[in-house]
Formats: structure tokens, sequence, C-alpha cells
């Protein structure tokens, strides 16, 4: 009899009869991680079943129009960490976008243009001493942490740049 490693909870199981490749066991945690990552795979290779799963999602926000602003109500925490991986987003795609565009006529013709890529770069935004400058800036993510200890952590990450 065969047996295998489960590759989500590593415990022993017998593959069934009819799928004898089976990797996941029949747990319902590990079958429902084997279903989200064979939808994300599925999604990122076959743009009709992506199209096919944005238009089902789009009619069931317009049926249930109540369910997300009930669900950032209750969840404000759930909201700032979905702005958060957004604006992570956003800025993985101008950078992308950026990198593209790498003809050099292109970048002629952008006299002077200021990329702010970041948390807390917002201030850098008139401080615009050079012109016909690109500049791609990308802050660290902020950190995370009681707010007391800014002023400290920030002189001791100064001094250590400069000492390295
Ligand atoms: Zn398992």
């Amino acid at each position: 009899m065969v047996e295998r490693r489960c590759r989500y909870c590593e415990r022993v199981f017998q593959p069934s009869k009819f799928q004898l490749s089976q990797s996941v066991c029949g747990g319902s945690d590990c079958q429902r991680q084997r279903r989200a990552e064979s939808h994300r795979r599925k999604i990122a290779s076959d743009p009709e079943y992506r199209q096919v799963c944005q238009d089902s999602s789009r009619k069931w926000r317009t049926r249930n129009p109540e369910y997300w602003r009930r669900r950032r109500e209750s969840n404000p925490a759930v909201v700032e960490r979905n702005r958060q991986r957004q604006r992570v987003r956003d800025q993985k795609r101008r950078l992308r976008d950026l990198a593209n565009n790498n003809s050099a006529f292109d970048l002629k013709c952008s006299a002077a243009q200021v990329w702010l890529v970041g948390v807390g770069l917002e201030h850098l935004a008139n401080n615009n001493p050079a012109p016909a400058q690109i500049w791609v800036l990308e802050a660290l993510p902020p950190r995370r942490g009681p707010q007391t200890e800014s002023c400290q952590q920030q002189r001791s990450g100064i001094d250590s740049v400069s000492a390295g």
C-alpha cells in the first residue's frame, strides 16, 4: 500500500485509489489550501479564468453592496492593512512601469520628474532642487512598535549608516 506525506501538514496519508498522484491529505485545512493555491495558479496563468472570476466577484459585489461596508466598519485594522498592501502593490506597479520605460528618448522628454515611492516621503515633494533628473526613492516600510521610540531609533539608524 502506498503512503505519502502531505505537503501542507506533513502527516502521512494514503492517496485515493482514483488519484494516485495525490500529494495533499484529505484534511479540510489542507484541502482548502490546495484549492486556494490551485485557484491562484490558475488566475495567474489563464486569462479567461481570471476574467470569469472578476465578473463573478463583480456580480457578487453588486448583489451584496452592504457586505463590504459592514465589514469595513467592524474591522478597521483589516481596512488599514488592506490599504497598506494596496499602497505597496501600487508602488511595485509604478516601479515596474518605470523599469519597462527604458527608452532613452522617452526619458529625455520628461524634463523633470520626481518619483516618490514609499511611505513618509511626501515632505520631499516640495524639496525639488535638481531639475531634469529622475529620482526613484524607495522608503523602508514603517517600523512597527510603540511610537515613543521614534527619535532615538532614527538617531541610532543614522549613526549606524554613517559608520558603515
Ligand atoms: Zn495535510
